[in-house]
């Protein structure tokens, strides 16, 4: 490939969590490309300020950028995540896991969940917190870091972090410019486009302008590039992801930050409670054809014990992606993209996983077309089974409000119907290699909203229930010794002492 082919160029508009992490992750790995990379931020546009939880992938992105975890965390004000815990969603009450890490032990190659529905048929009553050291923890208050040299269930466990977006942004933005990203302060006014359509340079409002080769869109819901001047179309998902409205409230932090995030259902929505070193995270995410702003602000400060440190906050979202993700030589990363609501704490991972599918099919100047559609169908791929598992949530058996009423009888995505049947004939749960959610995360929430499934892999009876039992009582015994003695999460944060 000759030199004169090669991307030189690359403007990144939009300076919030997206922005940054896509100059980090760019910048870190096209050192010596010769590649200049720019990132513009509005001085007059915010960022949307809200995107506190992550998935355990954060952790691999702070080793690829080679970032001391203990650096980050001390920095963005990170408290940390074993799991989702949802209350409330089939009856007020009752609560189930979503955690990260292991959850007991394979059995004949079998998955554990399998060996969970015979114990559950024969009347075993298995208790969820004995077989997930995440669950177990995060309801003790408790956090330990995983152990890949222990045996046993110290070594499967996977954490998260809980974070300060607008502090993330900030540490990435310092890591950038030490890789040489150029910030500059300019809002976008107009796009200029070449005859066939791309996009050729961006005139700013205070009359100057930037020409690159390729255009990374991180400016937010706007979307300045890819629907602003590339008119690439939306696929609107409300019909199977309702919400469309959220109010974020920080207050002042409780007694002890939990290491997990609260999923609380709600009449119209779910509201979320994140810990932060500094403050604690609360919103309400909600459908405006079911409540108004001020009932869900009251419904919101009704459910915060603590003391508010900031004014709440309006946010209006429609779910959905646009139509392309990378349309000629603009690719949409972050809000800019599309926006599946927060329930899973997807958005960021998104952006992450967007950035290294570019860098695996990172072009040259010919932009080939062929290129442009494998990264196209990668994503949609990825996005559309978030949202068929964040849809998942919703078809909890709650029908007691218009809501819920309308979730429970709404038409699902075909993949997700078929999902569903197979999982209720079968216990079996279609995955395929590289997808986000793994087998066990889709069974948390199957489990978790009470759908039982007819049967159980037939291969788990190579054990009679005697001995299941006998498993069963062991895996309960391991994981409770790698609990033993593990220190309380607050313990992390206190005065003098150091996350790692
Ligand atoms: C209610 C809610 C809760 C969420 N919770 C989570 C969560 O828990 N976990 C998670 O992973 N994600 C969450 N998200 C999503 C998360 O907030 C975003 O994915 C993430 O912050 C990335 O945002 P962004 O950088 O794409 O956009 P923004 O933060 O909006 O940044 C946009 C940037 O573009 C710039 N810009 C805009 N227009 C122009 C212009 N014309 N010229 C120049 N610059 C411009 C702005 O100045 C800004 O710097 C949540 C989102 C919402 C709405």
């Amino acid at each position: 490939m000759s030199d004169s082919s090669q991307i030189k160029r690359i403007a990144i508009v939009g300076g919030g969590t997206a922005g940054w992490m896509a100059a980090s992750i760019l910048a870190r790995s096209l050192p010596g490309t010769g590649c200049v990379i720019t990132v513009i931020e509005s001085p007059e546009i915010g960022t949307v300020g809200v995107g506190e939880a992550t998935i355990p992938p954060i952790i691999d992105l702070l080793r690829l950028l080679n970032i001391n975890e203990g650096d980050f965390v001390r920095h963005t004000q990170a408290t940390y995540k074993l799991g989702i815990k949802f209350t409330d969603w089939t009856r007020t009450g009752h609560s189930y896991w979503h955690p990260f890490g292991a959850f007991g032990t394979m059995i004949n190659l079998r998955p554990f969940f399998h060996a969970w529905h015979k114990a559950k048929a024969a009347n075993l009553a298995p208790r969820f917190n004995d077989y997930s050291l995440c669950a177990a923890l995060g309801d003790a208050g408790k956090f330990r870091f995983p152990d890949a040299t222990a045996q046993g269930p110290a070594a499967g466990l996977r954490y998260a972090l809980h974070f300060d977006a607008s502090l993330v942004a900030q540490y990435l933005r310092s890591y950038s410019e030490r890789l040489g990203v150029t910030r500059r302060e300019a809002t976008v006014a107009q796009v200029t486009l070449r005859e066939d359509g791309f996009i050729d340079e961006l005139l700013f409002s205070d009359g100057s302008r930037l020409q690159a080769d390729l255009y990374i869109d991180c400016s937010g819901f706007r979307g300045v590039l890819v629907e602003g001047a590339l008119k690439t179309g939306y696929i609107n998902w409300s019909e199977w992801l309702p919400c469309d409205r959220a109010v974020a409230l920080p207050t002042e932090l409780p007694a002890h930050r939990p290491p997990f995030t609260e999923a609380n259902c709600r009449a119209a929505g779910w509201r979320w409670r994140i810990p932060l070193q500094h403050r604690m995270g609360n919103g309400y995410v909600y459908s405006s054809a079911h409540i108004s702003d001020s009932e869900a602000l009251d419904d919101l400060l009704s459910a915060v014990p603590e003391k508010p440190s900031a004014d709440p906050r309006f946010l209006r979202f429609v779910t959905g992606r646009r139509k392309l993700l990378w349309n000629r030589n603009c690719v949409a990363l972050g809000l800019a993209s599309g926006f599946l609501e927060p329930l899973e704490s997807t958005s960021i991972h998104l952006v992450m996983s967007g950035a290294y599918k570019l860098l695996e099919h990172f072009p040259n100047l010919s932009f080939a077309q062929e290129n442009i559609d494998s990264y196209n169908n990668e994503v949609i791929q990825e996005i559309e089974r978030i949202r068929d598992f964040i849809v998942l949530h919703y078809r909890t058996g709650r029908s007691d409000t218009p809501l819920w009423q309308h979730c429970q009888s709404m038409q699902l995505p075909a993949s997700l119907q078929e999902r569903i049947e197979l999982y209720r004939r079968t216990g079996r749960i279609r995955y395929k290699a590289g997808e986000l959610f793994t087998d066990l995360s889709w069974f948390y929430i199957f489990d978790g909203i009470g759908m039982l499934p007819e049967s159980y892999d037939p291969l788990i009876d190579v054990v009679t229930v005697e001995q299941l039992q006998e498993i069963l009582k062991s895996i309960a015994q391991a994981n409770a010794a790698a609990a033993n003695g593990v220190p309380s999460h607050d313990s992390y944060f206190a005065i003098g002492t150091k996350p790692r």
